[in-house]
């Protein structure tokens, strides 16, 4: 089975709005087995719309179209699609005296124009809107002697994700065969991608079976692992070989096996061993801490600790010499060390970790240009340091230095 997928408003087409819904959509269709072959983003015309419904009704088994569904003139989902369809639209008497309800609920005047979303395709179920006004539509049938499944779903994410769980869900695993899909996600820190691929990829293509895929984002790389079976077990024996063989060649550099997050493995391991952190920010300006932080359940072992923007700060919130700052510079191996030592003795941690840099795009010199970071981390006996040059813009620098701080306390404890 292959699914297309229509995202339908103008403001798609601007630089303004993104189509999220489709990522979500995709997740859950893959989950049923069904592959999405096609994304059309389209804005609220009509003529182009019923193209857009033509041309997908004829490529793909199961399409689903999002937005346009309210009561405004530019919502022309359910006529653009009931004429792609060749089919009329219906007002439900039960739609309509659900609208009714609604606004006599808020004791407002209905205005007429809201009618229209009591406009049913022929021979299409109607799908409850918890969260808003606009019902969905499913429609099931044969279109020119293949079976389809067309899909009407509002635009709001709110709204969207429930009634997909609620109303279409129960319907689509109905109507389509089982599948039995495993996964599995392989996650490494700050290692190049061409040299993740380089080893990985000799292994990956000999298991032909499973299907991988590597993706990037700042300071990571992820491979991404999906096999299909005839059992759910014989798709994840599939996708376990090949993690475990992956994992054999990249060693400790894969910091998660099964998709958690560099903080989530981090907070697991500070946890099993009853340990703490605390943390003397200064070009990661807190990222370091909000990171640690958004994981549940961290506060059985993150203390909390400084942003030490400004020198001064430096000094009396992490007892850095002010002599050490001026002989070294505030971005130095020294004060990194004094950084972390600092904190960990204030905070009464187990571990003090300290990240000291220049984000850029301004300050660099060619002694210490934008990009180059020190992270420390103490632990009461040995101090360890390292210098990086992240040469990238100001954002990605500063994700970069949590990552690689946060991967000093994973290595630590290890
Ligand atoms: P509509 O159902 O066309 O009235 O959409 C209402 C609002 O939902 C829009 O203004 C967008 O902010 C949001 N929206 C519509 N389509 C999408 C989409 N594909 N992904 C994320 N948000 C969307
Ligand atoms: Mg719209």
């Amino acid at each position: 089975m292959n699914a297309e997928i229509i995202a339908i408003g103008s403001e798609l087409l601007t630089p303004f709005r993104q189509d999220t819904n489709s990522l979500f959509l995709t997740a859950e269709l893959n989950k049923l087995g069904v592959d999405v072959e096609y994304k059309t983003v389209v804005g609220d015309d009509r003529a182009r719309l019923t193209t857009i419904a033509r041309i997908a009704l004829d490529r793909a088994d199961v399409v689903i179209f999002m937005g346009g569904l309210g009561p405004t003139e530019d919502d022309l989902t359910r006529e653009a699609v009931a004429a792609a369809l060749h089919l009329q639209l219906k007002r439900d008497p039960d739609i309509v005296a659900g609208l009714y309800a609604r606004f006599a609920a808020r004791k407002i005047k209905m205005p007429e124009n809201n009618l229209k979303q009591a406009d049913v395709i022929m021979g299409a179920a109607a799908l409850a809107n918890q969260k808003g006004s606009a019902p969905g539509q499913y429609l099931e049938g044969s279109i020119d002697g293949r079976e389809r499944i067309v899909i009407l779903l509002p635009g709001p994410p709110v709204e969207l994700k429930p009634m997909f769980n609620e109303e279409v869900l129960p319907r689509l695993k109905r109507k389509l065969p089982p599948a039995f899909i495993a996964t599995r996600e392989l996650r490494m820190a700050l290692m190049p991608e061409s040299e993740c691929d380089a080893i990985a990829a000799p292994i990956y293509k000999a298991h032909k079976e499973v299907e991988t895929t590597i993706l990037a984002p700042v300071g990571e790389v992820q491979l991404h692992l999906k096999a299909r079976g005839k059992s759910l077990q014989e798709a994840q024996e599939k996708v376990d070989a090949l993690a475990e063989e992956l994992e054999d060649e990249l060693g400790d550099n894969v910091f998660s096996s099964r998709g958690e997050s560099l903080e989530q493995i981090v907070g697991y391991f500070l946890d099993m061993r009853g340990s703490t952190v605390a943390v003397a920010e200064s070009c990661t300006g807190g990222l370091l801490g909000q990171r640690l932080s958004s994981v549940s359940g961290s506060s059985r072992y993150f203390l909390g600790g400084a942003i030490v923007y400004s020198n001064d700060l430096k000094t009396s919130l992490s007892d850095v010499p002010p002599l050490m700052i001026k002989e070294h510079g505030a971005v130095s191996r020294e004060v990194a060390i004094a950084l972390a030592e600092g904190i960990r003795k204030k905070c009464k941690s187990t571990f003090g970790v300290a990240v000291t840099g220049i984000a850029g795009p301004t300050g660099g010199t060619p002694e210490k240009p934008v990009g180059l970071v020190y992270h420390a981390i103490a632990d009461g006996k040995k101090t360890e340091v390292v210098k990086r040059n992240f040469p990238s813009d100001r954002d990605r620098v500063r994700w970069w230095a949590s990552q690689q701080a946060l991967d000093m306390i994973r290595r630590k404890l290890m």
